[in-house]
């Protein structure tokens, strides 16, 4: 076995000499604003799965912001499965999403999901890559031209070699700042949304010097399991989390059974901090 798990570090050496470990062995850290991604810091990035209004963006941010959150995330471009579903306010969305940013004093993360949006996206703080288009070159290749940030989401059906390998796009084009996240895979099991694969932390961090988050709001696709899952990434090792969060889940245009209200959110981010300090 251990012969297999060395050939697989070699692997992934040869294949990603900028994502491994064997050219940069210490660990990536990434600046957002005022904050810092990896090393040792723990990011919590909160908001709702969609950008619907004003109120609703601002009110969640607030909430957020309040309980500990150090990043703010909105999805105004949606990648929706279906075509009928809501998908997202666009570039009104991206407005309401940077104000509600700029009100409290967060960062803002959202997803693009072509390049052709990318003018809209200058004041974005960091640009998300969803499960849907992990392996969509044409996108990494040119978010690898920017000197910003990028959360780049596992693909649900992707391994962590192919992860990695999409990280490495966006690297060879000269942007450093990649932060990977796990957020679930699907297998034959249907009781979650996803099946989040709690291994791929400590595996990703042997293999990478890259930032790990884990997204439990979207493996668990259902409220009452965000919590646990959370709580098991911090254990795992993770470098931060992304929590879906909304006022009013009932009526959350995307994912409401998934999103914690801001007082869950609140007690999930008081027992993060409490199984980091028990974690030393
Ligand atoms: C999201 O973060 O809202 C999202 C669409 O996530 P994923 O790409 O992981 O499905
Ligand atoms: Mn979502």
């Amino acid at each position: 076995m251990a012969g297999n798990q060395n050939r697989y570090v070699e692997e992934i050496e040869k294949r990603c000499p900028l994502a491994s470990r064997i050219n940069h062995p210490e660990n990536t850290v990434i600046q957002v604003g005022e904050e810092k991604v990896g090393g040792g810091r723990f990011t919590i990035i909160a908001g709702p799965c969609s950008v619907e209004s004003r109120e609703q963006v601002l009110e969640v941010a607030r909430c957020v912001k309040a309980s500990g959150a150090t990043m703010l995330r909105g999805g105004a471009f949606k990648p929706r499965t279906s075509p009928y579903e809501f998908r997202g306010l666009g570039e009104e969305g991206l407005r309401l999403l940077l104000e509600a940013g700029q009100a409290v004093g967060l960062p803002v993360v959202t997803e693009i999901v072509a390049p052709r949006w990318l003018p809209l996206y200058q004041d974005v703080d960091v640009l998300q890559v969803g499960a849907r288009n992990m392996q969509n070159y044409d996108l990494l290749l040119e978010l690898g031209k920017l000197d910003k940030p990028i959360l780049l989401k596992r693909g649900m059906s992707n391994t962590i070699q192919e992860l990695l390998l999409s990280a490495e796009y966006i690297l060879s084009g000269g942007n450093s700042k990649v932060i990977l996240c796990e957020r679930g895979i699907r297998t034959f099991e249907t009781a979650t949304r996803n099946t989040l694969d709690l291994a791929a932390v400590p595996v990703l961090h042997k293999l990478t010097h890259l930032p790990v988050l884990v997204d439990p709001s979207h493996a668990a696709g259902t409220r009452e399991y965000v919590e646990p899952l959370a709580l098991a990434a911090v254990a795992a090792g993770a470098d931060g989390l992304m929590i879906e969060v909304h006022n009013a889940p009932e009526q959350a245009l995307s994912d409401g059974p998934q999103a914690l209200l801001p007082d869950e959110f609140s007690d999930v981010a008081r027992r993060v901090a409490a199984v980091r300090a028990a974690l030393g």
